[in-house]
């Protein structure tokens, strides 16, 4: 056995203890493979606080700034271990850790990375994120929202949009413009506030879903400290379009479309504690207790046709999507190519929620009440948010620009 390995198994037998001890029964799986019992609000946080005393809610941070310093082969046998035991490590704010956290390990000073990636690995602080405004969205970097610095803080008046959580979240990484007389993508700053500063004002927004998850969000001579204005003063695009890029990996990997299915992925689902969540896609067995089966097989021969190449095709994009992430974790990190995977992330996960529809006939057409069962509601809810899909992180058009000139280097 190699030193590596030798250290690799020490790893996994510390580990296989320390989740003993720690991880409760009721956020495990039991002997026939479904969770104990329900557990409570306290199990979930005792659980929460233990992981993240350990950096594992971001394992790949380092541990200096909260994370759980983990190696590749180290992170494996930590994945390998939580799902041993069909556990999850509990998921804290992705716009933390998937979207600003990785920004800030490559853009940060010393002073933010110590001052917020440990609040973002414990579930501290909640962020959302400031970048579309009334006249900005595909065109960002026509943002106006205004930052003037006087003395050792910046004033910021102006307002953003479709903020998502916002009206749940602590603070906001906010893109600002900072020089109205440059071009308008060199005169933009990336800056860090408190969404309880005097002069925020933050209203809901009801979507096609039911839910008000959208906000807009007034600035009226906010003050930010000016040393949370991150990377060079002006240079915030080069730090924004990096951003996007882990949040269009994240969504590729986030959406039930965006996931593999079959056995490596129900592996992968019960216990990795990915920076990209996987969940499975399951079509096929969700739809049975509608389209009923003859000889094992899905009874409707025209919707098993469509569900089978949608589990085919989200089988494939699953893997591809796991060998891209493996190749940008060795290599320089997500890239333009993350436009691709977001395009066809949003459209799988669309199709996955017209199949639904088409397998549920007037059971989909649920909205609250009886007569409906509470999956059935939440189909027909999840089938209106996944319009959203293809707005989100970028328009699919927008996208198809990003692939066009980044990617196959078509002309302008
Ligand atoms: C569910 C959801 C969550 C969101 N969360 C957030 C968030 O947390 N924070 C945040 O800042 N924003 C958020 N957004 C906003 C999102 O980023 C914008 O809606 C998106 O960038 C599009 O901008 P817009 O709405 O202004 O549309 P527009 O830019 O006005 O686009 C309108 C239409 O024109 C097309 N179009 C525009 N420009 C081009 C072009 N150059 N070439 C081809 N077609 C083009 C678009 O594709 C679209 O079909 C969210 C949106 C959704 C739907």
């Amino acid at each position: 056995m190699s030193t590596e390995e030798a250290d690799l198994a020490s790893l996994r037998t510390e580990l296989r203890g320390w989740l003993d001890q720690h991880c409760p029964a009721s956020l495990r799986a039991a002997a026939d493979g479904g969770k104990r019992s329900q557990p409570t609000a306290a199990e979930r946080a005792t659980w929460l606080e233990v992981c993240a005393s350990r950096g594992y809610t971001t394992p790949s941070w380092p541990k200096e700034y909260g994370g759980g310093g983990l190696a590749k082969a180290e992170l494996r046998v930590l994945q390998e271990e939580v799902a041993r035991i069909g556990a999850q490590i509990p998921p804290v704010s992705f716009f933390g850790t998937a979207m600003l956290g990785p920004v800030l390990l490559e853009f940060g000073n010393e002073d933010q990375k110590k001052e917020h990636l440990p609040r973002i690995t414990s579930g501290e602080i909640q962020w959302c994120q400031g970048y579309s405004e009334p006249g900005a969205g595909s065109d960002l970097a026509g943002l106006q929202t205004r930052a003037v610095l006087d003395g050792d803080q910046y004033v910021i008046n102006g307002s953003k949009i479709w903020t998502t959580g916002a009206n749940h979240a602590d603070w906001m990484f906010c893109l600002v413009r900072t020089d109205p007389q440059a071009p308008k993508h060199d005169g933009i700053s990336f800056i860090l506030f408190d969404l309880k500063s005097p002069g925020v004002t933050i209203s809901p927004i009801r979507l096609i879903s039911g839910e008000s998850d959208f906000c807009q969000v007034f600035f009226e001579d906010v003050r930010a400290e000016a040393r949370n204005l991150v990377g060079p003063l002006n240079g915030g695009w080069t730090i924004a379009k990096r951003l996007l890029q882990h949040e269009r990996q994240m969504l590729s990997g986030g959406m039930p479309g965006g996931a593999p299915a079959g056995p490596a992925a129900r592996k992968k689902k019960k216990g990795a504690p990915k920076e990209v969540p996987a969940p499975t896609s399951a079509l096929a067995e969700s739809t049975r207790p509608y389209l009923g089966d003859v000889d094992g097989r899905l009874a409707e021969a025209t919707l098993r046709d469509r569900i089978t190449q949608y589990e085919l095709d989200s089988l494939c994009f699953g893997l591809t999507l796991r060998r891209s992430g493996e190749e940008a974790r060795a290599g320089q990190g997500p890239g333009a190519a993350t436009s691709m995977f977001k395009l066809y992330a949003s459209e799988m996960n669309k199709r996955r929620g017209e199949i639904q529809m088409a397998v549920r006939g007037a059971s989909a057409l649920g909205w609250e009440g009886e007569g409906f069962t509470p999956g059935e509601l939440m189909e027909t809810r999840g089938w209106l948010r996944s319009k959203g899909n293809s707005i989100e992180g970028g328009t699919s058009e927008v996208q198809l620009n990003v692939i066009a000139k980044r990617v196959l280097g078509l002309p302008d």
